[in-house]
């Protein structure tokens, strides 16, 4: 099948499937404290359709899928759906952000069901401030669950993703780092973006890449720059010392639209083709309306050639998406 292209040439290779819209945390900048309603379970994608829709993603070139949410693992029997997933073929990278919290029960059946890849959030390694944040006091559980996911080799590398806030992230920093450097998990930093449920985002809140850089080397010494696949979301480094990695992920200082190549798809089964995006595709009722394989497939391609060009958070005018990321699936 033709491979999948928009409409500035960009190629899709990769897809972010989130499986629900539920959530065992509430972080400050993704959900409200309380009061979001919860998708009904007729709305949600069953595991057939997730496979099927995956399937014919593979086939039209998109070796790459990350489940997530709202938190993956809250969906009952989420094994079962990597295993169907992983026996796609095609899919030949099949990864799940989590928060992490539920690892030590699940991490065992996810690998077997053959899961190579994980990211685990964490923002704090201070118990009160972790609870701060997340609005569950839950620190040593998602420790547990990251000392869990370690033990199985398969699962390599261990990314563990920050969301970096002026005015709270910096005091986070020098721990994270020294988990880096003592642990094997990969720390990444992800700028804080306007998809908070509270609304309460701006600019100034936005801790960079380049400011936590320049926290961490004046501790450590020049860090030293790994090359990265051009679609990579993340710029990578080592300490010099070789042991450790850090990454950022700057889509607010550093915007990296011109190389994405990526789509989601939320758990109600609407495809968007941006974080950012004010529009949706109907990929459920695609899915369910009775139509071939060749035409979703079609479908696919028509949404796909809509792709906006480029996240407009730095313009004057930005209007947010009317979904959160818990909605989205980050
Ligand atoms: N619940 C899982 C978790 O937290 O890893 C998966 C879903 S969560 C929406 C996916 C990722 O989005 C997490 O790494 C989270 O930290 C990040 N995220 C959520 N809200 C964000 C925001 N406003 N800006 C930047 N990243 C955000
Ligand atoms: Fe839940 Fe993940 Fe959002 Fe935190 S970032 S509230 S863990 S979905």
């Amino acid at each position: 099948m033709e491979p999948l292209v928009d409409g500035w040439g960009r190629r899709i290779g990769s897809v972010r499937i989130s499986v629900t819209d539920k959530c065992n945390f509430r972080c400050t900048y993704c959900m409200p404290a309380e009061g979001l309603e919860w998708l009904r379970r007729d709305e949600i994608l069953t595991f057939e359709e997730i496979a099927r829709l995956t399937a014919i993603l593979a086939a039209l070139g998109v070796g790459e899928v990350r489940l997530t949410g709202g938190e993956p693992l809250v969906r009952r029997d989420l094994p079962d759906l990597v295993r169907m997933l992983a026996a796609i073929p095609g899919i030949d990278d099949l990864s799940l952000t989590t928060n992490g919290i539920l690892l030590t029960r699940l991490a065992g059946a996810l690998v077997d069901a053959g899961l190579r890849r994980i990211n685990v959030s964490l923002d704090s390694l201070d118990h009160v401030r972790f609870a701060e944040i997340a609005r569950r006091d839950a620190l040593d559980q998602v420790l547990a669950g990251l000392a869990e996911a370690e033990r199985y080799p398969e699962l390599r590398p261990l990314k563990v993703n920050c969301v970096a806030i002026k005015g709270f992230t910096e005091q986070e920093v020098p721990a994270l780092a020294e988990l880096a450097r003592r642990k094997p998990y990969v720390v990444r930093f992800i700028e804080f973006m306007p998809l908070d449920a509270d609304r309460a985002w701006s600019a100034d809140q936005v801790l960079t890449g380049g400011e936590i850089r320049a926290l961490i080397e004046a501790e450590h010494g020049p860090l030293v720059e790994i090359p990265a696949k051009p679609s990579s979301t993340a710029r990578r480094f080592r300490f010099a010392d070789g042991h450790g990695e850090i990454g950022f992920i700057n889509p607010v200082s550093e915007p990296f639209c011109s190389s994405c190549d990526r789509i989601r798809v939320t758990a109600d089964g609407q495809l968007r083709t941006c974080l950012f995006s004010r529009r949706e595709w109907d990929v459920k009722t695609a899915l369910r309306d009775g139509r071939t394989d060749a035409e979703v497939a079609d479908f696919l391609r028509f949404a796909v050639r809509h792709k906006e060009l480029k996240h407009r958070v730095n313009e004057p005018g930005f209007v947010r998406a009317s979904r959160s990321m818990s909605q989205i699936g980050g």
